[in-house]
């Protein structure tokens, strides 16, 4: 029989081959510890820091889904991007894409002694170089390369296949933050990356009740190394926790197909709204990244960011939705919006890559009906737009062209 697809194995996935009573749904192991037959004689199980059944059927089909050799499950996506940082030596370099997830320019940036970090462009040029990368590796011995694609929040794509080869070049690793696409859209272990690290508080688990983190890495001996420390730190994820993932993860290809077609429709419309200067989804034909992301990803994903007209009027319009939540996070069942300025990148420290400009409004789509969710920015749009016009006359906000379009869609 050929290798199951995706679908297949998420299906099927985290049955306990072992378990004694055949469950069919994968059972939730909630013991710290595993009876022992001697004292010199250890199971295949015996503390749950070290190793746990529920969390182990939740790797096995997380390392199936990314093409890996191992995958591990972290406390949260940061625990496990910390365990990707500390396989860095001291005195070496990690080089950053430049839009990244606050909270891994937090830890980069203040919390990594001895490791310098650098944020560099990682684009690449027609002969697959990427001076960026070479640059920093001119200046310091860089053991780390560590971005995203798209990236969050401004969904910038990098081409993930040539990063890998000019990373490898210098002798680096390179590391894949998932998060945005979860293993449905994109591998990037298939494209030549040799970590890749997901928050599966998001997509993952789907379902905005659990945070945890996975690291899958493509050779083995440094899975055994993550395995080692982890085991030594404690850091791994709890079994109730993984047997939540698990729950979610089974369903992940329905919701992300299902919330990534509303998406992409969003994305189309807000380009034609007034008080909208920029719409950044990847699944537009008119992204600048959109040919590079199509050869690496199987769509757009379920973020769409769009900078509003002014601060003011992006304030107004997340206020002003009554179906999205206003909330950190993304990926989950129910429709998102969040201003990255104030939320998720409130953390990123001085130094760090440039923090998205205060007007930049970041959606996640769930399962809802896109038209409803179409209607309702729609309207908070415009009743963003009369505020602001009421306080300011909106040509100061929108120019004239723009003030024309405004009074089609108010009047
Ligand atoms: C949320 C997020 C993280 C951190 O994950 P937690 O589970 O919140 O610790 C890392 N990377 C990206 C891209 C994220 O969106």
């Amino acid at each position: 029989m050929s290798a199951p697809r995706l679908a297949t194995l998420l299906a099927r996935g985290g049955a306990i081959h072992a378990d004694p009573h055949g469950a069919t749904s994968p059972p939730l192991y909630q013991t710290a510890t595993f009876a022992q037959e001697r004292a010199d004689a250890f199971g295949e199980y015996d503390y749950s820091r070290t190793d746990n059944p529920t969390r182990g059927a939740l790797e096995a089909l997380l390392a199936e889904l990314d093409g890996g050799a191992r995958a591990l499950t972290y406390s949260s996506g940061m625990a496990a991007i910390a365990a990707v940082c500390r396989t860095v030596p001291p005195g070496s370099t990690i080089v950053c894409g430049r839009d990244l997830y606050g909270g891994t320019q937090r830890l980069m940036h203040r919390f990594l002694g001895g490791v310098e970090v650098v944020h560099a462009d990682l684009s690449v040029d027609a002969d697959g170089r990427c001076l960026g990368l070479e640059a920093a590796a001119e200046r310091g011995r860089v053991a780390l390369v560590f971005c995203e694609s798209p990236s969050n929040p401004r969904l910038e794509i990098v081409d993930l296949r040539a990063v890998a080869l000019a990373a490898h070049r210098v002798g680096a690793r390179l590391a894949v933050d998932g998060t945005a696409m979860t293993p449905w859209l994109q591998t990037p272990l298939d494209l030549g990356a040799d970590i890749v690290v997901h928050s599966a508080t998001k997509g993952l688990a789907g379902h905005g009740d659990v945070t945890a983190g996975v690291v899958c890495v493509r050779d083995a001996g440094l899975g055994d190394e993550l395995a080692a420390r982890r085991n030594a730190e404690g850091t791994a994820l709890a079994p109730f926790d993984a047997w939540l993932v698990l729950r979610g993860a089974r369903t992940l290809g329905v919701r992300v197909e299902r919330a990534q077609g509303s998406a992409q429709k969003l994305a189309q419309w807000l380009g034609d709204q007034p008080g909208v200067d920029a719409v950044h989804y990847p699944g537009l034909e008119d992204h600048p990244g959109n040919a590079t992301h199509r050869a690496q990803a199987r769509g757009g994903g379920v973020l769409v960011t769009f900078r509003a007209a002014s601060a003011e009027l992006a304030a107004r319009v997340i206020e002003g939705t009554r179906r999205f939540t206003t909330a950190v996070s993304f990926g989950g069942i129910a429709a998102s919006i969040s201003a990255p300025h104030h939320m998720s990148h409130a953390s990123v420290p001085p130094g760090a890559a440039p923090r998205p400009e205060p007007s930049l409004v970041r959606v996640s789509v769930g399962l809802e009906d896109p038209d409803d969710l179409i209607a309702d920015l729609g309207q908070a749009l415009r009743g963003g737009l009369a505020d602001v016009r009421q306080s300011h006359g909106t040509h100061e906000v929108l120019g004239l062209e723009g003030e024309e379009r405004l009074v089609d869609v108010l009047e």
